[in-house]
């Protein structure tokens, strides 16, 4: 901004010395120079200065100046061709751009949209996305940057109604075609790594992605979204499928293409840090995906606790009596518990109500049982108030009844998982288990 603002004011003294000159030299009527424009017999950058601000329609010309600026010499004033670029020029002043372009600067592609003074650049390849203010200065447009509060200028110049070009502070070029008419706001990107229900994914970075269907083809896409609208452009611009977009929560929204089809989309961000699994963040032990044996918070996580502490609190207001009755477990307790399970009732029978060692979720610090593991706590009024309200504390029932294909537990009314208040809301309302909300297995690989 400092410089930006530094060179405007270094223009506008210019300006300022230059009409000076040009009052003081048409009295003296020296020789004619052709470019001479304020006639004190010499070219120079007063004269640029001069021809400038009649470009941009400050002020008029002088018959002396006039002629002068008859630089071709064909006896005509020049003021016809110079009109014309006047035109030009006023065309591109104080001109900024609306809605969502696409910029190219040696290739590398960025997005940038433009909204009332303010706009979004979206940098595919980093995966950045940048609020900024946008102001005019004549030809220069200002960007700057919400964040950090860094100032960026560049002159611009449209070429069309279709194509403007940016001439950088740092002497890059930027030229940029338009991509849609409305302003896309950072809220509406649908960034990320998404699974349908078609059994399709869509990698999304910025407003481009790659699109992998359910035989491996892969194809690129670009996409527009307008609020509840949506313009998919799949392989190439011309191929246009729109439809309308409902973000359901935070890591969900579904699309309803035009031809009536429904497809829901789930984030997935599947990573593994130091051997324990997080999907979009969330610690995960189940069948598909153990703990290390090392694993070993030692307890009951504090968040976890005391969210139990006010939920406990809040019940006994209400009549009823919580009480944790298996809290952490350790992965070498796990392996006792499991062991003692399979050499009384059988492995595959151990398997549907205990969790191998390194698969408990006890074993995370987040998950807990509640007064009474076991079936004869389901439907007692403890319970049916447990299933109502945790989730108000940050917990889900993390093993719902009819869903021991999807979790691999059979119903467990007294066993909750803490996940934290605003995500143990979305799963409450979503009514699905955490494997289905986050679109993952649970599963023994032997
Ligand atoms: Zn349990």
């Amino acid at each position: 901004m400092k410089k930006a603002k530094r060179t405007i004011a270094a223009f506008i003294a210019a300006v300022s010395a230059a009409g000076t000159l040009h009052i003081a030299g048409v009295s003296a009527a020296p020789l004619l120079i052709k470019g001479d424009i304020n006639r004190d017999s010499i070219v120079n950058v007063s004269d640029m200065v001069i021809m400038k601000n009649y470009l941009l329609g400050k002020y008029g010309l002088n018959e002396n100046q006039s002629i002068a600026a008859d630089i071709n010499d064909d006896g005509e004033l020049d003021s016809l061709d110079l009109s014309a670029l006047q035109e030009i020029i006023i065309g591109s002043m104080n001109r900024l751009p609306s809605g969502t372009w696409i910029g190219d600067c040696n290739g590398a592609k960025r997005y940038f949209s433009f909204g009332d003074g303010a706009g979004t650049l979206i940098d595919p390849s980093s995966g950045s996305v940048q609020d900024f203010t946008i102001d005019s200065d004549e030809d220069m447009a200002v960007f700057t940057m919400k964040k950090t509060g860094s100032a960026l200028s560049a002159f611009i110049t449209w070429t069309d109604d279709e194509s403007f070009v940016l001439k950088w502070d740092s002497g890059d070029t930027e030229t940029f075609r338009h991509f849609c008419d409305n302003s896309i706001k950072s809220s509406e990107l649908l960034k990320g790594h998404w699974v349908t229900s078609l059994g399709r994914t869509f990698d999304i970075d910025g407003l481009s992605g790659k699109l992998t269907d359910k035989s491996g083809n892969i194809s690129r896409f670009e996409y527009a979204p307008n609020g509840g609208d949506v313009m998919f452009h799949f392989g190439s611009t011309e191929n246009n499928t729109p439809g309308k977009i409902v973000h359901t929560d935070s890591m969900h929204f579904v699309i309803t293409w035009d031809g009536g089809t429904k497809e829901t989309f789930t984030l997935q961000k599947i990573e593994v840090r130091s051997g324990i699994t997080y999907v979009n963040g969330i610690l995960i032990a189940n069948k598909t995906y153990p703990l290390p044996s090392d694993y070993n918070p030692g307890k009951i996580l504090p968040e976890a606790q005391s969210a139990f502490n006010a939920m406990q609190a809040d019940a006994k207001k209400a009549g009823y009596n919580l009480s944790i009755v298996s809290g952490f477990r350790s992965y070498s307790y796990q392996s006792q518990l499991y062991n003692n399970y399979v050499a009384r009732d059988g492995k595959a029978a151990a398997d549907t109500y205990s969790a191998r060692p390194g698969h408990s979720e006890h074993q995370t610090g987040l998950g807990m049982d509640i007064n009474n593991a076991s079936s004869s706590f389901n439907n007692t009024a403890e319970a049916k108030w447990i299933a109502a309200n945790c989730y108000k504390y940050g917990f889900i029932i993390r093993y719902p009844q009819g869903k021991q294909n999807i979790t691999g537990y059979m119903y467990e009314s007294w066993h909750v998982r803490y996940l934290g208040k605003q995500l143990a809301k979305e799963v409450y309302d979503s009514g699905l288990t955490l494997e289905e909300f986050l679109c993952i297995d649970s599963k023994y690989k032997s």
